[in-house]
């Protein structure tokens, strides 16, 4: 008989088949855009699919706005078997879960240190009852932060060959073509493979611009530097999205007439959007 090694992570995570890693080395090159466009897409692998978004940028957290949720009425409620994530669609087949939702006031900025970062990290992992899930997609901070130790830490267990149900999680690696993203993306390669992290591929975003008017590629930000990278490294390559301005509007149409605040939050205040039985 085998030794399992059961951990209240491990055991909430056990309804769920893939868990994906969205990594990028540098910010502002799509990767919570890639993160909602690929829960999007894994929802239609089947009609009966369900996909998980969890959305661990604490600090600027951007997909509740990104799907439509960034409304006062999207809350987290609170049952006694977990924290139910707030749904994008009647069907209840993506589930979202994001601090943008604990927020008291969803324009609040969150301004924590390490040890706070990691207790949120482990409660949205331990206490989120995602029920059975086909894909629980993880959208990352950029870099290799506070946050990305926090979850591989708290995800370890799930490496555990002795599991009675392994779910070992992966990750993609998203980067635009230009020089000071691809250097930056080599830093996460180097954390997967540190962390055994099993990689599934690299997408090039923002790859070439499609003039509406004309239909012409403009290079305007470098092609085909993602997929050098992905051959040199003998990474699957995942593809190209180029700079599309209709999904700019479209991403942003959910945040119309919201006016943030600059509130800075201490800890307290966080949790407020949680609704209890
Ligand atoms: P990151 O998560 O890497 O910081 P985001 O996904 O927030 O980046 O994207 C940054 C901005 O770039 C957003 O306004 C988003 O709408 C836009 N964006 C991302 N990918 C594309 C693309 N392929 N075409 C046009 N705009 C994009």
């Amino acid at each position: 008989m085998t030794n399992t090694i059961e951990t209240p992570v491990s055991l909430r995570l056990s309804s769920v088949k893939n868990i994906i890693i969205v990594l990028s080395g540098k910010g502002g090159v799509g990767k919570s855009s890639s993160s909602v466009q690929l829960a999007l897409s894994l929802l239609s692998v089947t009609p009966t699919t369900r996909v998980g978004l969890l959305d661990l940028d604490l600090t600027g957290p951007s997909i509740p706005r990104m799907v439509g949720l960034d409304v006062p009425t999207a809350t987290v409620h609170q049952s006694s078997a977990g924290w139910v994530p707030v749904y994008v669609d009647q069907g209840r087949r993506l589930g979202v879960m994001s601090i943008g939702f604990l927020l008291k006031d969803r324009g609040d900025s969150v301004v924590w240190r390490g040890p706070k970062k990691d207790g949120m990290i482990r409660q949205f992992l331990s206490e989120v009852r995602w029920g059975d899930l086909d894909y629980l997609v993880i959208d990352t901070p950029p870099g290799t932060s506070d946050e990305h130790i926090s979850l591989m830490t708290h995800l370890h267990p799930l490496f555990s060959p002795n599991l009675s149900r392994p779910t070992t999680p992966s990750s993609i690696l998203i980067t635009t073509p230009q020089t000071t993203a691809l250097n930056d993306t080599i830093k996460s390669l180097s954390f997967t493979k540190k962390l055994a992290l099993p990689v599934l591929g690299l997408v090039e975003n923002m790859s070439g611009y499609v003039c509406p008017c004309c239909g012409e590629i403009n290079d305007c930000f470098g092609r085909g530097g993602g997929e050098d990278m992905a051959h040199r490294n003998e990474l699957p390559f995942l593809g190209r999205v180029p700079i599309d301005t209709v999904l700019v509007s479209l991403l942003d149409a959910a945040s119309k007439g919201d006016v943030p605040n600059t509130n800075p939050v201490n800890g307290s205040e966080v949790g407020e959007g949680i609704t209890q039985d």
